[in-house]
């Protein structure tokens, strides 16, 4: 394409960074950039962080709209960031309105699972699927459903927290207020903590791959040690393999998608976690043509949010009349 073509601008902003990319309306990333958001220093600078961000990939192209996948919780209606958890200070923020003023062209905001699963489904493993589940496992539990290429949307308008289903009611507590919540207990923070905890009981080759310090016994470390055969990072892959297992099985019950893709930093590792979550979703699910639903690793990486967001952007593009 030459570089005169408009093009569309994906943002996936996440606690620590923010990533912006041109994507052409055919769905190729064209050039993205990243830089941290830095949300302590405010709504203000981190609105002036991303409009220098979009200048950079945009490098002069004529821009048709701006799609935005933020951490949620979102007020999409309002256009409004409403998380002071992992964007501190950003609490009731309007994004969209600064935005879309300062470029002259329309703007969505979406929160990031939908964002992430939207791009599988656009350009991914989740490619044209007519019912996709997308779950991404990180610092928490997303998911999210593209029905149709539409993004699921619950009663309001509001996004459904999948990653918050109760799997063990005598689970840890988690900051929702439920106990044994799936992101509580297999998320990379509650995968951390369960690591360290029991390499405190045993010893195990994580400790020298995180340098001698516990603290730094996380998810990352257990896949590199379970790759050598340490036989406590194989038992804890084996087991939380489990517990992906039952998310996924309580999503084929409820939904019964084509597919289900899982991404997000943890599951780079898919591979290690892919023997026990289909052995735990096949037992949990013999009442439904379970083995018709494909389960898959995502594609995108990190690249999900920022192509779904993009594809976001198209939608509403074309939604306000333009069809060329
Ligand atoms: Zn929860």
């Amino acid at each position: 394409m030459s570089r005169s073509e408009p093009i569309l601008i994906g943002i996936d902003l996440g606690g620590t960074n923010v990533r912006a990319g041109a994507v052409s309306p055919q769905g190729e990333l064209l050039n993205w950039s990243e830089t941290l958001i830095e949300a302590r220093r405010g709504p203000q600078a981190g609105v002036e962080r991303i409009a220098a961000l979009v200048n950079t990939v945009a490098a002069g192209r004529q821009i048709l709209a701006i799609g935005i996948g933020a951490t949620g919780p979102i007020d999409r209606e309002r256009g409004a960031i409403q998380n002071p958890y992992t964007l501190p200070t950003w609490e009731d923020v309007d994004i969209l309105g600064p935005l879309s003023q300062r470029f002259g062209v329309p703007a969505i905001l979406e929160n990031d699972a939908d964002a992430a699963a939207l791009g599988e489904w656009w350009r991914g493993a989740g490619q044209g699927v007519k019912r996709l589940a997308m779950v991404t496992v990180g610092t928490g539990i997303g998911y999210a459903l593209v029905l149709d290429g539409k993004i699921y949307r619950g009663t309001g308008g509001w996004h459904p927290e999948g990653g918050h289903m109760r799997l063990d009611p005598n689970g840890p507590l988690c900051y929702c207020g439920g106990n044994g919540c799936w992101e509580s207990l297999a998320a990379g923070p509650a995968i951390a903590r369960d690591l360290q905890a029991a390499a405190r009981q045993q010893p195990t080759r994580m400790l020298d791959l995180a340098g001698g310090v516990i603290e730094k016994i996380d998810a990352a470390v257990m896949a590199e040690a379970a790759r050598l055969g340490d036989a406590l990072a194989l038992e804890w892959t084996a087991r939380l393999g489990k517990i992906y297992g039952l998310g996924v099985a309580n999503i084929i019950l409820l939904v019964l998608p084509d597919s289900i893709v899982l991404g997000g930093g943890v599951m780079r590792s898919f591979d290690l976690f892919e023997a026990s979550m289909r052995a735990t979703a096949a037992q949990t699910v013999p009442i439904v043509p379970a083995g018709q639903v494909k389960i898959l690793a995502a594609q995108l990486g990190q690249q999900a949010g920022v192509l779904g967001a993009a594809r976001a952007a198209l939608d509403l593009y074309q939604e306000k009349g333009h069809h060329d």
